[in-house]
């Protein structure tokens, strides 16, 4: 097992000893995890091994047994006024994009801004003719999302979260429900995020992206942080069995 300290000022999200079971089943065995501002954190490890429960907990979706999440210095509680501020900092993208499907995509991206932010339609269009431009779909602002391809919703879900201007972006495999043709327009959007200095945190296992994205790669087993290093050093992990194995296996 391989570890490198992230401990600094910088410090955006600090996971203390975290531990969530399901019935006699610990998904989430002791965790302890700092990530800094303006870090790229890709999250991989076998099916069941803690990846989805993990970042669930860190914008309040899943709750935690014991220890504690800090997100830029605030603690994170099951209040509702707490768990209101938590998500305003923490957005999220899931695997199966989650748009409302009875509003049409400029509608989906502003309705949270004017709602929650208190900014006027105009300023939350303005905002929204943004992302969409750099999620490349400005064209599809008046459809539904019934409408658009699997990879076009995918981008809108993501243009929805950066809509509320977070400061960390969790993705829990972005990709996985998408046609093999659309993975990549969507693993495009969310490289060029990373490039602009968006702290984001991605559970994936697309590990070429991971290779040319992450900051640090996270290996996840049994409830448990089994590694955590730098993307040259993980894929070095010839010594490694279980890393090996893994690597082997997605890859075919
Ligand atoms: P991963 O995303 O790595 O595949 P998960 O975090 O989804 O793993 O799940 C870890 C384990 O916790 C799994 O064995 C799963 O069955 C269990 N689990 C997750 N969520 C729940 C839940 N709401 N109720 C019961 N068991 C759950
Ligand atoms: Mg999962």
């Amino acid at each position: 097992m391989k570890s490198e300290t992230h401990e600094s000022q910088n410090s955006i999200v600090k996971v203390n000893a975290i531990s969530r079971a399901f019935g006699a089943f610990n998904a989430l065995d002791n965790i302890s995890l700092n990530i800094n501002k303006g870090e790229q954190v890709v999250i991989c490890g076998p099916s069941g091994s803690g990846k989805s429960t993990l970042v669930r907990t860190l914008n309040g979706l899943e709750t935690i047994d014991s220890g504690s999440i800090e997100i830029n210095g605030i603690t994170l509680e099951n209040k509702e006024n707490i768990l209101n501020e938590i998500r305003l900092h923490v957005g999220m993208v899931f695997q199966s994009f989650n748009l409302f499907p009875h509003l049409n995509i400029l509608e989906n991206l502003i309705l949270a801004p004017m709602k929650v932010k208190k900014i006027t339609r105009k300023e939350a269009e303005e905002i929204a003719y943004n992302l969409l431009k750099r999620v490349h779909i400005t064209e599809q602002a008046l459809k539904y999302p019934a409408s658009l391809s699997g990879g076009q919703q995918q981008r809108v879900a993501i243009a929805r979260a950066l809509a509320m201007a977070p400061e960390i972006l969790l993705f829990d495999e972005p990709t996985s429900a998408l046609d093999p043709e659309m993975v990549g327009e969507v693993l495009e959007v969310i490289k060029e995020l990373a490039q602009s200095g968006q702290t984001l945190i991605c559970v994936t296992h697309e590990m070429n992206f991971a290779r040319a994205v992450a900051s640090r790669i996270i290996f996840m087993e049994k409830g448990k942080i089994y590694s955590d290093q730098k993307p040259d050093s993980f894929f070095d992990e010839e010594n490694d069995p279980r890393i090996k194995a893994f690597l082997g296996r997605i890859n075919h």
